[in-house]
Order: structure tokens, then C-alpha cells, then sequence
């Protein structure tokens, strides 16, 4: 089996900090403050106006937060890095960059449940519309899309349904439309999945999940490829006549970014860079394990089903090849009998931790129905079809027949 070329991890270790520490740090010093100082009136109005590139207050920027973000951008091949608070920050900023009231939003109704809840819910009252379709379906796809779409979202693998779109044909179709193509691949990390190979024009990634480097802080990123002609955005437009293809980066950072107050903690930005260097290796580490586990659970005879991208059994194994390589993420999900026999394994199993969240290094089992979507009504329950009898796995690093072992006895 052959891995997919993958940025190598030198190049990430490689790019130094923007500007060399004082005392020559090898690790990223962490700049806990909320503001800095100025020699003169001058020097202070110059960074204020963003003349001399000079930090002013945290808020706004921060060296640390700017070092992670520069070495994302060296990961990622991005154009421009914008680190926030959480991976809902990220997709929430970007939303209140590019839409307005009489805006809509073309995706799929599976999606991350807190994804879902901003679309269907908090973006609605601010006049935003939400428009769910088969995104695996183009012709469906493109009678959703007209002049008030401000764009096609997607989850690159969604969860917890495990489902690809081909987005290079999303891509084609979107731009064809004038609109951008946005993609949450939190699940992939860059080091095995180069979004602008496929069109997508701005990335969305929770780095509360791989980058984090083990569940250690809540992150968010959002990357420009700054491929998209903002020019066809209703709401970028005279921007875009003026700054080209940053005006979404100036619309965010001189405006939403600031104001909407979402930051990265530089704190956050040190941990996040540190899990950084790691990711690749995690990634692997991690994907073989979900490839294996996947493996065993197919053959066992209590498990009704399984899916993982990664199964050459899977309907979407091809595209999630073409797209991820061999480790489409390392989550997978399974069905048992029911929802009590669901209950019964998550209070049974020893190793694997009953937690929310994916790709800490420990492997977490959750019951998606009764936990992330529990507090939605039969009605949107309906929308989002999360069946009951399904469990959602994320593997962690453990040693895998240590998993096979806990998987059995809890089965029995
Ligand atoms: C976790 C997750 C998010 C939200 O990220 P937070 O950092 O928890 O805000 C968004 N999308 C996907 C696919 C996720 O798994």
C-alpha cells in the first residue's frame, strides 16, 4: 500500500517564526499580553493604521497567534492564515464575512450538529437561508444555486454519516455559478489533503482535533486560497474591485476578525503549533489503526454494519482515495442491534473513553443520536437522520490489539 505524497513534515519545521525570538528560543516564546508599547506618538499612529506591520493589542494580532498561523500557511500552501477561537469561530467568521441577509447557503443537511444548528437556527435569524440537498447529486445541486447564494459548503468526509462528495465537481459547478466552494476538513489533516488541488477556494478546520496534538485546546482556522473572484460576491464586490483576490482576507481581518472578537489565545497558538509538528506521524499512526479496527469490526457478526472511507467495501472508497489517500480520517462508525445494545457497549468498554471530540490521541466513543443531535426535535432528528443504533469511534494511537480486545469483551 502506498501512502499519498504528503507535504513533508521538514517543510513545517523548517519555516521559522516570522521574526527571530530576542534570545533565540528554539520553542515559540508565548506572548501573554493584551497590548503593546510604542516609542512615539508616530510609531503608535503608524500601527494603528497598519503602516509598520507592529503588533497593537491581542485582539487584533499577536506574535505568537502570527507564528502559527505562518507555519499553517507553510503546511498548507494557503495564501493567507486566519487563526480563531474554536472551529465553529471559524465557520461562523466565515459566514459573517461573505453573507447578508438574503443570503443563502447551499450544503448538505450532514453536517457537524453544531454546523447544522448555526445554519439551520442562528444564521436564519439574521436572515440567512439554508439550503440542504444530496451534495453527491450535481444536477440537485445546481437547481439550489442562484444569484443570492453566497456558497457551497461541504464537510470534505461528512460526519457522522461518511459520505464524500467529489469536489473537484463541486468545485466546477460552484465557480461555474460565480460562488466559492468552502470546505470543512477538519477530518484530514493538510499533511495528506490539499484542499486546493480541489477547488476549494476557503478551508474551515476545528484544530481542536488533529492540530491540537491531543485534545489539548480549543482552536480554529480558516485558510484563503484566495482562488475565488470575490467579485462575484454581492457582498465583497466593491471590495474585491479594489483589493482583487484578498478582499475576503481584508474584509476579515479589518473588519469581522475584530469585531466579532473570536481570537486564537496565544496560549491556544503555542500548544496548537507544538501539536503541529506532530500531525503528520499522529495522522498515520492513528489512520492505521481506524484501517484495522475497521477490518475487524466487518468480521464480526454483531456488528450489522461499518463505515469507513478507507474499506475497499465502501461505496465512497475511489473518490476518498483520489481525494485523502489511504486514511480518510480515523474515525469510523458501526451499527449494533439497537440503541440499548449501543448503550450496553459504551458502558462496557475499559480502554476506549466515553468522551465526545475526535482524534485525541486516546481512542472516544460517543451515541451521535442521544449526545450531539440529543437536544434536537423528531423533526430535525428526521432532517439530519442519525440513526439510533449507531456508534461513532475515534481512534487514538493505543495499541490496536489492545482496541480488538476491548472491542470483544465489550461485545459480550
Ligand atoms: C469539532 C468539529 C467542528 C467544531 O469545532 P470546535 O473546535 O469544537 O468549535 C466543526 N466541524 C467538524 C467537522 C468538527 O469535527
Amino acid at each position: 500500500m502506498t501512502d499519498k505524497e504528503i507535504c513533508p513534515i521538514t517543510d513545517i519545521l523548517a519555516k521559522s517564526f516570522p521574526q527571530k525570538d530576542a534570545h533565540g528560543s528554539i520553542s515559540m516564546p508565548v506572548y501573554i499580553t493584551a497590548a503593546f508599547e510604542f516609542e512615539t506618538a508616530e510609531a503608535m499612529e503608524d500601527a494603528f493604521l497598519g503602516k509598520s506591520g507592529k503588533h497593537t493589542y491581542t485582539r487584533i494580532s499577536n506574535p505568537t497567534v502570527e507564528a502559527f498561523e505562518a507555519r499553517v500557511q507553510a503546511a498548507s500552501g494557503a495564501k493567507h492564515v486566519m487563526a480563531v477561537a474554536s472551529g465553529m469561530a471559524a465557520i461562523s467568521s466565515v459566514f459573517m464575512t461573505i453573507a447578508s441577509a438574503g443570503s443563502n447557503i447551499v450544503t448538505s443537511p450532514h453536517l457537524f450538529g453544531n454546523t447544522f444548528s448555526l445554519f439551520l437556527f442562528t444564521l436564519k435569524e439574521f436572515g440567512v437561508e439554508v439550503r440542504f440537498c444530496n451534495l453527491l447529486d450535481i444536477k440537485e445541486v445546481e437547481k439550489q444555486i442562484d444569484e443570492n447564494t453566497c456558497a457551497v459548503f461541504t464537510e470534505i468526509i461528512t460526519n457522522p454519516h461518511m459520505e464524500v462528495a467529489d469536489l473537484t465537481a463541486l468545485a466546477k459547478l460552484a465557480h461555474q455559478k460565480g460562488v466559492p466552494l468552502i470546505a470543512d476538513s477538519t477530518i484530514v489533516p493538510w499533511t495528506a489533503f490539499k484542499a486546493s488541488d480541489f477547488g476549494v477556494d476557503i478551508e474551515v478546520v476545528s484544530g481542536t482535533k488533529y492540530i491540537s496534538g491531543g485534545a489539548t485546546s480549543i482552536g480554529g482556522l480558516i485558510l484563503d486560497y484566495q482562488t475565488f473572484d470575490w467579485r462575484q460576491s454581492k457582498k465583497l464586490n466593491s471590495l474585491a474591485k479594489k483589493t482583487g483576490e484578498r478582499a475576503f482576507q481584508i474584509k476579515f481581518r479589518g473588519e469581522i476578525g475584530r469585531n466579532m472578537g473570536a481570537v486564537m489565545a496565544p496560549q491556544t497558538a503555542f500548544l496548537q503549533n507544538l501539536g503541529l509538528e506532530t500531525v503528520d506521524l499522529r495522522f498515520r499512526e492513528a489512520g492505521r489503526n481506524c484501517l484495522e479496527l475497521a477490518r475487524f469490526l466487518q468480521g464480526l457478526p454483531k456488528i450489522k454494519s461499518v463505515n469507513y472511507n478507507g474499506l475497499p467495501s465502501d461505496p465512497f472508497y475511489e473518490i476518498s482515495k483520489k481525494q485523502f489517500g489511504d486514511y480518510p480520517g480515523a474515525m469510523l462508525t458501526f451499527s449494533l442491534e439497537d440503541r440499548a445494545a449501543c448503550f450496553a457497549f459504551v458502558n462496557r468498554v475499559k480502554i476506549i473513553r466515553r468522551a465526545t471530540n475526535l482524534f485525541d490521541n486516546k481512542s472516544l466513543i460517543i451515541h451521535p443520536e442521544s449526545t450531539i443531535y440529543g437536544t434536537l426535535t423528531p423533526e430535525y432528528k428526521k432532517i439530519v437522520e442519525v440513526p439510533d443504533n449507531m456508534l461513532r469511534l475515534s481512534v487514538g494511537l493505543e495499541n490496536v490489539e489492545d482496541l480488538k480486545a476491548d472491542i470483544l469483551q465489550a461485545l459480550n
